[in-house]
């Protein structure tokens, strides 16, 4: 929803690590709103980002620190 007075939409940006991840399934087996998928390798993808409601579950469920998950502001142009 867009701030009305600032004219700033929050968007949220996930970000994974994949140098960190050992691929455990555990943020995608956490995330209340499946914002992950993961392939065969049970390597995790950011799927649905606009599904994230930042919860910071898989950030702490992580055991390897591999996700962070931040509010972006970004100005939402005039029509
Ligand atoms: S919980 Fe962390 S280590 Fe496990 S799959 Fe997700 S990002 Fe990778
Ligand atoms: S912050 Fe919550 S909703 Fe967003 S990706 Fe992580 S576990 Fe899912």
């Amino acid at each position: 929803m867009p701030d009305a007075k600032n004219n700033v939409k929050p968007k949220i940006k996930i970000t994974i690590n994949k140098k960190w991840c050992k691929k455990c399934g555990i943020c995608s087996a956490f995330c209340p709103k499946e914002v992950f998928t993961c392939d065969d390798f049970g390597t995790p993808t950011v799927k649905y980002p606009e599904k994230c409601i930042k919860c910071m579950l898989c950030v702490v469920r992580c055991p390897d620190f591999a996700i962070e998950v931040e509010e972006i502001k970004e100005k939402v142009k005039k029509k």
